[in-house]
């Protein structure tokens, strides 16, 4: 059934998915197609349950269809769906995040992380007047064409296209560094930094599993942007309203100039938000120069449903809870690999968690990341469908850990979790 469906999509959609990562690329196992979410469980067409360790990417951090998130929903589809101008809705959610995190002046709402990410990049191009932006190996920003960029064969620093569509044009505005390498930061700001507009990084690098960076080098990067009046944009699209309320600007005590979110902040309604100091917000068309703008940014369903969850995230200490949750988890299963003798190990940081082959060493960089870790993740993936688990279909994505996910569950994901690594090798 399951592979009928995608053999349909594949003749309406490219690859027969919206986004690349729901195609199971080398996975030996048709996508999954789901019918239905409650609470820890996702639901397939088939009625299979499973386990979800994925919520979304992200945004589900309180379960499926939490019951005060519906009725916030439930609320305001009686009202409207949207207005395409002004309404309170906005005005609230972004009144409770500026109150939240004192050091966010302003906000906007976009749709997506990726917007976010553009206009934010946008921004700090105009507000500086100057053309590059530095990225790191191994963060991901969405698919922001001058983001789509790896380290290029010539100078340190420059980049090069890794899209089709993006030209060599844009790629060059782009400097890209390895992640935890100060010396290479400073190399790169040498030669541009009069020419740099801003450092963008995750804060929390969890798009090519999960590279727990050192405060100090965060700090770093404060330091050396404000020492060349570049910005320093925290990507806290996956971190942010999960690793604290103040996302890892919170954590690592860092006030970036500008600050992208997405995920959480729209309760599983596509919300992405980017904010910062008021004196860089100003810059934003319509009183400023830099133009953006969105015919459903600050929808009211998706605004109401971003709210309720921040509010019950802050009212019911929900990050306290599942980032010792989560602690425990990856504990867990950590005892339970060297039980079984497994070679492996389960990294977390606040409610993420990614595991690979065992390391001896923090794992903070792309280049520390086991060569098999592709090979060895896709084996196991089809048992752990079958032992009724749900990770992200692909071996570099974390996994997100949920308010819904009881203690009994925890206990339960170990195990079955387990079982499908022992299946697959046996
Ligand atoms: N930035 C980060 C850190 C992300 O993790 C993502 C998506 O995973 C994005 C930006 C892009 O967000 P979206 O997928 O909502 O466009």
């Amino acid at each position: 059934m399951h592979k009928e469906l995608f053999n349909r999509s594949k003749k309406v959609t490219p690859g027969g998915v919206h986004s690349p990562v729901r195609s199971f690329a080398g996975i030996d196992h048709a996508p999954v197609f789901f019918e239905s979410a409650s609470g820890p469980y996702l639901f397939d067409i088939d009625d299979q349950k499973y386990l979800d360790f994925c919520s979304s990417f992200g945004p589900m951090i309180l379960g499926h269809r939490d019951p005060d998130v519906q009725e916030a929903v439930n609320q305001i589809t009686a009202k409207a769906w949207s207005f395409g101008a002004c309404e309170k809705y906005s005005l609230k959610l972004a009144e409770w995040i500026t109150n939240e995190i004192p050091w966010l002046d302003q906000i906007r709402f976009v749709n997506s992380g990726t917007e976010a990410v553009m206009t934010a990049l946008r921004l700090a191009k105009g507000h500086t007047g100057r053309d590059y932006i530095l990225k790191f190996d191994g963060c991901y920003h969405g698919h922001v064409d001058s983001m789509l960029v790896k380290s290029g064969s010539g100078l340190a620093g420059l980049a090069e296209s890794s899209s089709a569509g993006v030209s060599a044009a844009i790629a060059s505005e782009t400097l890209v560094a390895p992640l935890d390498h100060e010396k290479a930061v400073e190399d790169i700001f040498n030669e541009y930094g009069d020419k740099i507009a801003a450092i963008i990084v995750e804060p929390l690098p969890a798009n090519y599993g999960l590279l727990k960076q050192r405060k100090e080098f965060l700090g770093f990067l404060r330091k050396i942007s404000s020492k060349y009046n570049s910005l320093l944009i925290f990507d806290e699209v996956i971190s942010g309203f999960r690793t604290s309320m103040s996302g890892m600007a919170g954590v690592a005590d860092i006030v970036p100039d500008l600050v992208t979110y997405g995920k959480i902040i729209g309760g599983g309604f596509p919300v992405g938000a980017f904010g910062g100091k008021k004196e860089i917000m100003d810059d934003l068309a319509p009183h400023g120069r830099v133009y953006q703008a969105g015919t459903l940014s600050g929808n009211p369903v998706c605004m109401s449903a971003g709210l309720a969850t921040l509010k019950k995230i802050k009212s019911q200490n929900v990050l306290e809870k599942i980032n010792n949750e989560c602690e425990q988890f990856a504990n867990g299963l950590n005892q339970a690999f060297e039980n079984h003798g497994i070679d492996m190990q389960c990294h977390h940081m606040a409610s993420l968690f990614w595991m690979t082959k065992k390391l001896d060493t923090p794992l903070r960089t792309v280049a520390q990341i086991p060569e098999n870790q592709k090979e060895s993740y896709n084996r196991i993936y089809p048992f752990w469908l079958k032992e009724g688990i749900y990770l992200a279909p692909a071996a570099f994505e974390v996994g997100f850990y949920s308010y819904a996910i009881t203690k009994e569950l925890q206990e339960i994901g170990i195990e079955k979790i387990v079982n499908g690594i022992i299946k697959a090798h046996e």
